[in-house]
């Protein structure tokens, strides 16, 4: 595992935290830092809408994320007004919690699910980093909390590749792993998923690497130039999501299919 970074971020201040979230499966969202060090090329839809609106310029200010310094105090105010509608609240769409040697970031995240938990708010969380051995001792309500990692391949070169700066594929399983043996819930989020002329890959090998985990979201890769060019994506594509479905039934996986992913 590699060094954490210790130099102090940049921050910014924000209006408001949490927000209803429009993708499919999650419920309220939020998201404390603006930019994400990852610097995924899948391209990364949060950087693109980013970009589209003017709120980042390049790819490379993009990779320096920027701590929203009021997030805790956005959520005193917050909670209150929106606790009746919330079920569970996800860390993050548009950044990564646990984003790979960034302390910063991993500790207001921490303290951002302890406020909620608090509030006996449940939340579910997605890194492509390292999930915090801490998470599994907070409090008695944060057993209700799901982690999950993104994981499209157990491909190194792959990582290199797409996810540049983010956690290599062992050690965030390995993580994950070590929350399910402490008895948390766990999940995978296996999106965006790389046609063959990008990656040649067993999806069952994937699969298998993570079968201790809860469930496992599955949806395929959009707004990528090279993946468009495949000419059979849908016949890939139903046949994988059938191949996920078949494992998570056999598994005891409960699992969700992404839209537009089968068709
Ligand atoms: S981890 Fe998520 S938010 Fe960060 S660059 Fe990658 S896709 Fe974007």
């Amino acid at each position: 595992m590699g060094r954490e970074i210790y130099f102090k971020m940049e921050s910014i201040e924000r209006k408001s935290l949490l927000y209803k979230s429009k993708v499919e499966y999650a419920d309220f969202c939020l998201n404390h830092v603006e930019g994400c060090s990852h610097g995924c090329r899948y391209p990364c839809y949060a950087y693109m809408m980013k970009k589209r609106c003017g709120v980042i310029k390049t790819y490379e200010e993009w990779c320096r994320p920027k701590i929203v310094s009021n997030a805790l105090k956005l959520l005193d105010k917050e909670i209150p007004k929106y606790k009746d509608k919330i079920e569970y609240v996800h860390l993050c769409f548009s950044t990564d919690p646990f984003m790979y040697r960034q302390k910063q970031v991993g500790d207001l995240s921490l303290k951002i699910i302890d406020k909620l938990n608090a509030n006996d708010i449940r939340c579910t969380v997605l890194t492509k980093g390292v999930f915090p051995r801490e998470l599994y001792k907070r409090n008695d309500f944060s057993g209700n909390n799901e982690y999950g990692i993104t994981l499209v391949s157990l491909d190194e070169n792959f990582r290199k590749a797409f996810e540049p700066h983010s956690a290599n594929f062992k050690d965030r399983i390995d993580a994950l792993r070590y929350l399910h043996k402490k008895g948390l819930k766990t999940w995978i989020s296996m999106e965006p998923y790389p046609t063959p002329n990008i990656i040649r890959q067993d999806l069952i090998e994937i699969l298998e690497a993570v079968s201790f985990v809860g469930q496992i979201i599955f949806g395929r890769l959009n707004y990528n130039v090279k993946s468009s060019e495949f000419k059979y994506s849908k016949e890939f594509y139903n046949s994988l999501a059938a191949s996920v479905i078949k494992f998570c039934k056999k598994n005891k996986i409960s699992y969700h299919v992404k839209k537009g992913t089968q068709s």
